[in-house]
């Protein structure tokens, strides 16, 4: 069978500096798990606008949406800020979401024993806490009609509308089941039916899909803002969480600051799953470019060599070396590699970018 291909798309930033880090991981899975990729390299953002004058060439599209998956770095920075909205970097970022209909955006916020001491909360709330959000990422509030600011006699109002189909919630209430039966096999919703019909709706067509298919997966609803003040206080009663575009936003960005470094964090968007089975999917490290430390080897890989694990687990069904992966970065913070936004404030000397590649790399030889 041929190898499965994957699309690289380090962008603008850190995002060559950390990805460069990941393809080295790629690299020693093909050679000592027998793990090969087609792996294809092309530009994203801004670097793809300096050479195209488009952050996102057509033929690069097309490639995406050939690509078994799709690893994104990081796009942006100052030098693009003056530019028209439709040729910012960003633009780039959501074509390939709107394109490859990636409906389903997993945040995992997994909290590394090593770590436990840079999250704002106690460690005991935090330490060896693993969660998923899932957000639905392609309707409601911010996609929904009417939108706009508008007059309305001697003064104006702004619009924006709530809006979910049947079809829309189901699919990614799917995507929650599939993904708690691969973990904890739990799921909690969130949204406010106590005072919004879209929330109604969006219980009442959750509940259906588990009765329906997924009855073996333990469910439960919540309203959002209650969730909100449950990921703050006790926030390892939960498995995985499905919710809307705006709460998702808000709950996932809540619950990253849980874990300590934005250098820390993975994220996969999926869409529907192909004839194969295998969903289209984008994975990505939740950080920006980072321009105030671009090229100057101090960004930590971790964020995106994890979003690679995640690759493996959900476009490869490679569960175990995704672990394997994951056990790797979490012994090597175990033993103290820290780059420099993991400094405590008892100082240290941090490590660079390589640096921390070098180190995860011996980790999983020494996982062999
Ligand atoms: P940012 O995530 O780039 O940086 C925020 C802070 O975190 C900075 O101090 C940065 O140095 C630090 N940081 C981020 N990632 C790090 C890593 N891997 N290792 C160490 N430190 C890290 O967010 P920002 O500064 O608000 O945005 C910078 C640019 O990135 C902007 O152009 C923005 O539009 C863009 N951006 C892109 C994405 C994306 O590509 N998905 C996401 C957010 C922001």
């Amino acid at each position: 069978m041929a190898n499965p291909t994957l699309l690289i798309l380090a962008g603008d930033g850190i995002g060559p500096e950390v990805m460069g880090q990941v393809t080295r991981v790629i690299d020693w899975f093909g050679a000592k798990r027998d793990l090969a990729f087609e792996v294809e390299h092309d530009l994203v953002g801004g670097a793809a606008y300096d050479k195209h004058g488009t952050p996102l060439h057509d033929d690069t599209m097309a490639k995406a949406l050939e690509a078994d998956a799709v690893l994104l770095g990081a796009v942006g920075g100052p030098k693009y800020d003056a530019l028209d909205f439709s040729l910012k970097p960003e633009r780039g970022l959501l074509r390939l979401r709107k394109e490859m209909d990636l409906f389903s955006n997993l945040r995992p916020a997994q909290c590394f024993d090593a770590l436990a001491d840079f999250s704002s909360l106690k460690r005991d709330v935090v330490a060896g806490l693993d969660i998923m959000i899932v957000r639905e990422l392609t309707s409601g509030v911010y996609f929904g009609e009417p939108r706009g600011i508008f007059e309305e006699g001697n003064e104006r109002v702004g619009i924006n509308t709530q809006r979910y189909t049947e079809s829309e919630i189901e699919r990614v209430a799917r995507s929650a089941f599939e993904l708690a039966r691969r973990r904890g096999n739990k799921v909690c919703s969130m949204e406010k039916a106590n005072v919004m019909e879209s929330g109604v709706l969006w219980r009442e067509v959750v509940q259906r899909v588990h009765d329906a298919d997924y009855a073996d997966v333990e469910l439960s609803h919540m309203y959002a803002d209650n969730g909100a003040m449950q990921l703050v206080r006790a926030p390892k009663q939960f498995d995985v969480i499905v919710t809307d575009n705006l709460f998702g936003d808000i709950l996932s960005d809540c619950a990253a600051m849980l874990t300590g470094s934005l250098g820390m964090l993975p994220s996969a968007s999926l869409g529907a799953p192909n004839a194969d089975g295998r969903p289209k999917a984008l994975y990505e490290p939740v950080h920006g470019s980072a321009p105030d430390i671009a090229g100057q080897g101090k960004a930590n890989p971790i964020a995106c060599i994890l979003s690679f694990a995640m690759a493996l687990r959900y476009s490869f069904d490679q569960g175990e070396e995704a672990t394997r992966l994951e056990q790797a970065v979490e012994k090597v913070l175990a033993d103290g590699a820290r780059t420099a936004d993991l400094m405590g404030p008892d100082g240290g000397t941090p490590i660079s970018t390589s640096q921390m590649g070098d180190a995860i790399l011996a980790a999983l030889d020494a996982s062999l």
